[in-house]
């Protein structure tokens, strides 16, 4: 699903360069469920921005879905975004409408779109487990609850590759257990790839696989250094503590 070779992303402001991805490498199987796990300024979002096309690299290999992102033309990554990839971010639920119902907030960017190639709001909403809840108003639903409809949104358009950005970062453990258990079941009925960043050990515990990512590089690059090895050291005590929690 993903081939990412020596991805290479600089940020330039004026007389300022900021190497945020220094030659990455990243690849991930279709229906995969996956986290990236690494510290706040390591490049993280950076680089799912580049998985989704939000934001071009400066330089790298990057294919996903059998698409050369690097070949795109804007055209292509407006189709791109809207037919291969779905997005969830940590303050999601902000972009909703308080005012409407859940059933409201997933209707409407399926109808802005007019798209013919989609999900109905109602099965969505049932399939992120809210159903029930379709005539309530979103302001009267919990954080964890206004997260499943943002879900549920990203899913309207059949994506094939779900990106999450510290999907559980404003919600309590609880909450995000469910979430993360909600992006199993989705992984699994509907064979979707799902790669979730993260500095929750819970998460990065309940996937498939984690990557750590650091400097702008993964844990195979970095895999020797003290410092990493110190760092999965902590990694795997945060997960032993909150089991015993
Ligand atoms: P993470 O998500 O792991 O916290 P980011 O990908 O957001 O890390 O940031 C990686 C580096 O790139 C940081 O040094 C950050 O300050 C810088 N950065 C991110 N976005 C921009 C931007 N739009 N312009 C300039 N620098 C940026
Ligand atoms: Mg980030």
């Amino acid at each position: 699903m993903i081939h990412c070779e020596n991805l290479v992303k600089i940020y330039k402001a004026a007389d300022l360069e900021v190497v945020a991805l220094q030659g990455l490498d990243l690849h991930v199987e279709e229906g995969e469920l996956m986290a990236i796990i690494g510290n706040s300024g390591s490049g993280k979002s950076t680089l799912l921005n580049m998985l989704g096309g939000l934001d071009r690299p400066s330089a790298g290999n990057l294919r996903v879905d059998g698409k050369d992102l690097l070949k795109f033309k804007e055209s292509d990554l407006v189709k791109y975004k809207r037919e291969t990839v779905g997005f969830v971010w940590q303050n999601n639920a902000r972009n909703l409408i308080p005012y409407l119902t859940a059933l409201e907030n997933v209707e409407l960017p399926i109808l802005l779109q007019g798209r013919r190639k989609r999900h109905r709001a109602l099965d969505l909403l049932e399939a992120v487990g809210l159903s029930h809840r379709r005539n309530n108003k979103l302001n009267e639903l919990s954080g964890g609850e206004q997260q499943r409809v943002a879900i549920a949104i990203a899913l309207a358009n059949q994506p094939r590759l779900l990106l999450a950005d510290e999907p559980t970062g404003s919600v309590d453990t609880k909450m995000a257990n469910q979430i993360l258990d909600l992006f199993r079941e989705l992984n699994r009925s509907f064979g979707l790839t799902v790669v979730i960043v993260t500095h929750d050990p819970l998460l990065a515990k309940k996937v498939d696989r984690v990557v750590a990512i650091r400097d702008g590089k993964t844990s195979s690059e970095i895999l020797r250094r003290k410092s990493y090895q110190e760092e999965l050291l902590e990694l795997e005590q945060g997960i032993l503590a909150a089991e015993e929690d």
